[in-house]
């Protein structure tokens, strides 16, 4: 709309021409008040019945809440306006109107439960609070492409349909591919691995993850956004310095440019930047330090896998973001490199939030036969993944990398509940429109 000016600023003394919607009607007699809003935020549209056109203040006063308003007029200073400021029109017209009963109320009066907010996205997203998560979240992915880019990463995008799956069939969405099985891939492993044997070296990738999870739980999605790294000439432990510099770069960014949006969360006072210096654990020490504590019935033993209680745990004692490190090769994927004096411990990391996994990445297998060795071991077929071994012929470096939820990342930043909160339209297993 040419000419049109953010809530937000409208500046005394001015003629402006605002448009957004209507949040609020208060009428109180003679006078009367729209209350109007946009990204940017609300303002008073003061009408006086008495003294204004009064087919003006008849369509201000009789479109439905949440219609769109294009109010032309003066803008003043009013001391007891919400803002300071008010709208005092010439001109009003309703350029799209709302149906007077709403699904769900985007003034935040009268609450939602999730599923209906999910089902009604666009009225969710005009709740302040709502909008502030996922303009935090576009802020956290600008600034970890800042990251990556400062750490001489490539951002790549790889392909999303797939003749094979990286970790085995039980996660892979099988779709039809002009009469052909393929699949909706679950990981850019693959492909990153081969991009860090190129002269890309350093490679990144901020895209979908598709993950057939049977379970309902808050932090799973079936359609995750996955924040990949791979770094030719990198071993794991200059791997875990990316991660923990992307993670704290993007609380960093988060705090610096999202003070208002932190706000509207009621986050603005607590919200702590890591130290960027995140513990590392061993695997060993974790399971040590959970069973030091007494919380978990189970007494872990070297190849447990951690359990979500014992996460929790373990994320208690340490009370901040921390990695686990030498994970037994048995649990990690064959991809990720053993350590070579140690054939029974891997350079398999994990980074935790004390709530729940962020990211798991280690030094990758770049050795031809060992690698081949690898497929076999996880009951792979190594044929089928010819056009990746392969290049391991040809002078495949050392590389590291790993993969970072992007949902995860920003629900354990702001507290949310649940992962769903974090995406604008997820995917579970009941959820598949909108
Ligand atoms: P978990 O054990 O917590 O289910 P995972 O070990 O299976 O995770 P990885 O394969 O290691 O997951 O994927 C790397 C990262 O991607 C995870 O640490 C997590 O942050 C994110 N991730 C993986 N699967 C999902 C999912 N279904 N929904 C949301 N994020 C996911
Ligand atoms: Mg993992």
């Amino acid at each position: 709309m040419h000419g049109r000016t953010y809530t937000a600023d409208a500046t005394p003394g001015e003629a402006v021409t605002v448009a957004g919607w209507i949040h609020e009607t208060r009428d109180l007699g003679g006078i009367a008040f729209l209350i109007l809003r946009d990204k940017t935020g609300r303002i008073q549209v003061k009408l006086e019945k008495d003294e204004m056109d009064e087919a003006m203040v008849e369509t201000g006063l009789d479109a439905h809440r949440e219609s769109v308003l294009r109010v032309e007029g003066d803008v003043k200073e009013e001391p007891r306006a919400p803002t300071g400021v008010e709208v005092v029109p010439t001109a009003i017209e309703v350029v799209a109107p709302a149906d007077p009963e709403l699904p769900l109320d985007p003034s935040g009066k009268v609450d939602a439960e999730l599923p209906t907010r999910l089902d009604n996205r666009t009225l969710d997203l005009r709740k302040p609070e709502v909008q502030a998560v996922f303009e935090i979240r576009a802020e956290l992915l600008r600034a970890v492409r800042e990251a990556f880019r400062s750490h001489d990463a490539t951002e790549i995008n790889t392909p999303k349909i797939v003749a094979t799956g990286t970790e085995g069939g039980t996660e892979l969405f099988p779709i039809s591919y002009f009469g052909e099985e393929a699949f909706m891939n679950q990981s850019p492993q693959l492909f990153k691995q081969l991009m860090a044997g190129s002269n890309l070296e350093r490679v990144f990738e901020i895209g979908p993850i598709f993950r057939a999870e049977e379970h309902n739980t808050p932090r799973h999605l079936n359609e995750a956004h996955s924040i990949d790294f791979e770094g030719a000439f990198c071993d794991h432990t200059e791997a875990m310095d990316v991660a923990e510099a992307v993670t704290t770069a993007a609380y960093e960014a988060v705090a610096e440019h999202c003070a208002e949006e932190l706000e509207t969360l009621g986050l603005a006072d607590d919200f702590a930047v890591p130290s960027g210096d995140f513990p590392r654990l061993s695997y060993q020490d974790a399971l040590d330090r959970v069973n030091a504590t007494g919380e978990l019935d189970e007494h872990l033993v070297w190849g447990d896998d951690l359990s979500t209680e014992a996460e929790h745990v373990l994320g208690q004692e340490v009370g901040e973001h921390y990695f686990i490190t030498d994970w037994p090769s048995e649990v990690k994927p064959f991809y990720i490199k053993d350590h070579d004096d140690d054939a029974e411990t891997s350079t398999g990391f994990d980074m935790m939030h004390p709530r729940m996994e962020l990211v798991s990445g280690g030094q990758r297998e770049h050795r031809h036969d060992e690698l081949i060795a690898g497929f076999e071991q996880q009951g792979l077929d190594p044929e089928e993944f010819e056009y990746y071994t392969k290049m391991f012929r040809y002078g495949m470096p050392p590389h590291a990398g790993w993969g970072m939820g992007c949902e995860r990342l920003l629900m354990t930043m702001l507290g949310l509940d649940n992962i769903r909160e974090a995406v604008l339209f997820p995917r579970d297993r009941q959820r598949l429109s909108p």
